[in-house]
């Protein structure tokens, strides 16, 4: 008898349908003599619409009060589902985030798990339910809801596959696994066996939204082996594990992120400190920059150029607009219209060309490359956003025909 824990995310609980879909994989597990402990996310577009109720009350409304509304999107599909294997005949309990025991921190809509505490899970498998627990969710010191960020029921998955030390977690999705690129959007792209955590941690966070980037690193952390798969085919999916038996490929995916802006400073004086300056008045704010590049400097001024997640741009010049004359440059813009392409793989670091293969293909569709930055196992590149898509499909190509 193993103990898994099986997620599944909001299209695979979209409908009653899918969620009776969802309890006879559950109760399947069950019967086999497994305790199973499912995580969910709410259903569908459920969040997207809770966020769109809230936008139509007060955009800006307290953080506290988001979560609040939130964390209720995770209630009505833990709920439904456990319903689901009742008239399967399996005993089933539903838990919220709280009542299965996690704790966070306190930053409301991005909280960070502190602990999971396993205790009420593993008296209700102890009475041989299977034990249904809200995604995406925690509760703080102060007793309040809180929310772990987009895509965040995968993170409660691992954690709680971390706590109880379970044997097998999976991540039941509305794809067979992870594919060399968005298989939505690319047809050719190929399903991987498996992928080391360090290229999956890469790929997540450059934009591959099929796992969660911060379950990633947590399942790297407690070397939680992942499987990801299908909810609606009966196939294997992909591995995600410290060491993949290698297959014979340079570069494991290309990756969009179109939820970016460029902020560009211009007429900076040339002499040290600007850097610094910027970059500490940016990070007070807790604005995170990404890619950097600055020019060499001519006629005693110079330019500099950076990426911030998209919602933080406008942020972004304004702080730098209200430190004008402190910091002394001419004038700071910002362009929405980007996208950062990246190549990820682990093959990168022992095979030379593998970034000038990206681009040519970029050169021979005609797009323009505006900043570039790589890493041992990663290029990215930032282009224009309304060539993303066409970008994507021919680095694809050029590395997997
Ligand atoms: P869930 O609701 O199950 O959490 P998500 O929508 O968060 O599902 O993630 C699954 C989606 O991730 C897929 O539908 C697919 O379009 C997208 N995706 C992007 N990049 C990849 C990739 N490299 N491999 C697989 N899926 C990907
Ligand atoms: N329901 C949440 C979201 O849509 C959490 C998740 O799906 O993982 O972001
Ligand atoms: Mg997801």
């Amino acid at each position: 008898m193993a103990l898994i824990v099986q997620k599944f995310g909001g299209s695979s609980v979209a409908d009653a349908e899918r969620v009776f879909n969802v309890a006879k994989i559950v109760t399947d597990t069950y019967k086999k003599g497994n305790d199973v402990v499912v995580v969910v996310s709410a259903q569908g577009d459920t969040t997207d619409d809770l966020i769109a109720k809230q936008m139509e009350i007060n955009p800006e409304a307290n953080k506290r009060e988001r979560d609040m509304l939130l964390a209720s999107g995770e209630q009505i599909s833990i709920s439904l589902l456990a319903m689901a294997c009742e008239k399967l005949g399996v005993p089933a309990i539903s838990l919220l985030g709280w009542q299965a025991g996690f704790q966070t921190t306190s930053a409301h809509t991005s909280a960070r798990i502190k602990n999971v505490d396993g205790q009420r899970i593993r008296q209700e498998l102890d009475q041989h339910k299977v034990v249904v627990v809200a995604g995406f969710q925690g509760i703080n010191r102060h007793e309040d809801l809180t929310t772990l960020g987009r895509g965040g029921s995968d993170t409660s998955a691992v954690a709680i596959a971390a706590s109880l030390h379970a044997d097998l977690c999976q991540i039941f999705t509305d794809v067979e696994g992870v594919f060399t690129a968005d298989p939505r959007k690319v047809k050719n792209a190929i399903k991987l066996k498996e992928i080391s955590y360090d290229e999956m941690l890469e790929l997540a966070t450059l934009g591959a939204q099929v796992l969660n980037n911060r379950s990633v690193e947590m399942a790297k952390k407690y070397g939680i082996e992942l499987e990801v798969l299908s909810s609606l085919t009966n196939k294997p999916g992909t591995i995600v594990k410290e060491k993949p038996k290698m297959e014979k490929m340079i570069i494991s995916g290309v990756a969009k992120d179109c939820d970016i802006a460029r902020i560009s400073i211009k007429g900076i004086p040339n002499e040290p400190g600007f850097a610094f300056k910027v970059f500490s008045k940016l990070s007070a704010k807790d604005i995170n920059v990404d890619i950097i590049l600055q020019s060499v400097g001519t006629e005693g001024t110079k330019d500099i150029a950076f990426t911030v997640a998209a919602d933080k741009g406008q942020e972004a010049v304004d702080t730098l607009n209200d430190n004008k004359d402190a910091l002394g440059f001419e004038e700071v813009t910002l362009d929405k219209d980007v996208a950062k392409i990246s190549i990820v793989g682990a093959g990168m670091e022992s095979h030379a060309g593998v970034a000038t293969k990206m681009f040519e293909a970029l050169y021979n569709n005609n797009v323009n490359i505006q900043m570039i930055a790589t890493s041992e196992i990663k290029t990215s590149v930032l282009i224009a956003k309304k060539d993303a898509d066409r970008a994507v499909s021919a680095i694809h190509d050029k590395f997997f025909d």
